[in-house]
């Protein structure tokens, strides 16, 4: 008799253990799917020196979206060298700026892509326009969403935000057109990369507040990238 009572609260035990296991083993599985484990695009080293990759979008003949007299390019690379001078004035030794066209040059998408690759850039920022009717700003990622390039998107929208933005669009995986397939120069760069689109060309709310808040637009990518190689 005293053997049965005893095992009784043993099997509940034992079934509670089940239990707990079960429900660990889900979350593994649910947070391995999320992405929430590092993989082997996830790891991201900050290196002793740091290069920063920008990528003004467009230009030469292609001069990307177009509103009156205001030329998508145009925006892109004053934006670019903006925050090449923002991260430039922080200082640090540990730095260095590389654009993929400091003028009106035209690149192909692959040429962009290998100047990043082949300088081994730790990070890598396009810089965009968007057209067609909306408003706000928005960050692309790949189709994977890679934690650090995620990380990196979301340093530079919160410090986009806490300027004042038209709207916040968010954080998206993949193209436009296509959440599975990444913008080239997001997918194909080997280092965490992502693309702002900042604000609509044919907004004229969006303009006003790119030339309103320009330098503070500028400043805040900057910091964002600093925040992400723990420079700040
Ligand atoms: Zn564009």
């Amino acid at each position: 008799m005293s053997g049965k009572r005893e095992a009784a609260p043993r099997r509940r035990l034992l079934g509670i253990m089940c239990i707990i296991t079960a429900l660990c083993l889900a979350a593994t599985a649910l947070l391995w799917k999320l992405g929430r484990f590092p993989g082997e695009n996830d790891r991201f080293v900050i290196p002793s020196h740091i290069i920063i990759c920008l990528d003004p979008g467009h230009g030469g003949s292609d001069a990307g979206a177009v509103s009156g007299e205001r030329l998508e390019k145009d925006d892109n690379l004053a934006m670019a060298l903006a925050v090449r001078d923002a991260l430039e004035a922080f200082g640090s030794d540990r730095l260095s700026v590389l654009l993929t066209r400091e003028d009106d040059s035209a690149l192909e998408l692959q040429q962009r892509v290998d100047i990043a690759n082949e300088a081994n850039a730790t990070l890598f920022v396009s810089f965009h326009r968007n057209s067609g009717g909306g408003q706000g700003t928005e960050i692309w990622v790949s189709a994977e969403g890679r934690q650090p390039e995620i990380r990196l998107a979301g340093f530079i929208s919160e410090g986009l935000n806490s300027v004042g933005v038209g709207r916040d669009r968010g954080i998206r995986r993949g193209t436009a057109g296509n959440a599975a397939v990444s913008y080239a120069v997001v997918g194909r760069t080997k280092m965490p990369a992502c693309l702002v689109e900042l604000g609509f060309i044919d907004s004229e709310a969006d303009n006003a507040l790119l030339d309103e808040h320009f330098d503070a637009y500028a400043v805040a990518i900057a910091d964002g990238i600093l925040k992400m190689v723990n420079l700040k």
